[in-house]
């Protein structure tokens, strides 16, 4: 299970750099500071990147799209931390971005100590409240603390553990498709065996201890349901 110990709750920090030289020293950098950095070329692959990643480090001067617009987009579906970092540093082009959604502006050559301070100082001011616990019957899991109690007892969950639950969690009753768990809870393209799942999947349902809580839709995937008196029961939930 080599792939799966990897997650160790690092921040992903998405760095849209055309510069090679610029890309690498910055994902040094940032992995050095204990974030896990990924780095894209272009603006079309910075919208398509997924999971999402918590920080956008973002070159205006792009090979096939302008920043700005990217800027836009990016802010439009989520509310990713965006910093721009570019060597454009006109007051115009300063006040674009930061009304298209940026958080911070940064104008190259700059320190990377900076550059951490402000990811760092961006990040305190974004999430001061973070989300809401997720309930289902017993089943209370806080993305936020990453704790998860059944009926008040906290269960000591894995990582990967954690993650699949809480793909279940967000929606329960609807079916979470193999692949789309695949997906969310190792990376974006999972090509290795699903079969990682079930061994993941299983050593969950030992912990939580609620029989018929994990469903498997048989063909399909998962779902949570079939516990007695859940908050967030569907006309759907199965009778089984
Ligand atoms: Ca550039």
């Amino acid at each position: 299970m080599q792939e799966s110990e990897r997650e160790d709750g690092a921040l992903r920090v998405l760095v849209v750099e055309d510069d090679p030289g610029i890309a690498r020293s910055l994902v040094r950098g940032l992995d050095r500071a204990g974030y896990r950095a990924q780095c894209v070329a272009s603006g079309r692959a910075a919208l398509t990147v997924s999971p999402p990643p918590a920080v956008v480090l973002l070159d205006l001067g792009l090979p096939d799209m302008d920043g700005v617009e990217v800027c836009r987009l990016l802010r439009h579906r989520s509310d990713v931390v965006i910093i721009v970092v570019t060597a454009r540093g006109e007051e115009g082009d300063r006040v674009a971005a930061l009304d298209d959604g940026a958080d911070d502006y940064l104008v190259k050559p700059f320190g990377l100590a900076e550059l951490l301070a402000r990811i760092r100082a961006v990040l305190r001011r974004s999430r001061p409240a973070g989300p809401e616990p997720l309930r289902h019957g017993p089943l209370v899991v806080d993305p936020r603390t990453r704790k998860v109690t059944v009926g008040g007892v906290e269960i000591a969950l894995t990582p990967k553990e954690f993650d699949i639950l809480e793909c279940l969690v967000v929606d329960p009753g609807r079916v979470v498709p193999r692949q789309e768990i695949l997906e969310r809870a190792w990376d974006a393209h999972w090509y290795g065996p699903t079969k990682v799942l079930d061994v993941h999947m299983a050593a969950l349902r030992r912990k939580l201890g609620t029989p018929g809580l994990v469903e498997t839709v048989y063909g399909r995937g998962f779902r949570l349901g079939g516990v007695t008196g859940a908050t967030g029961a569907t006309g759907a939930a199965d009778p089984r």
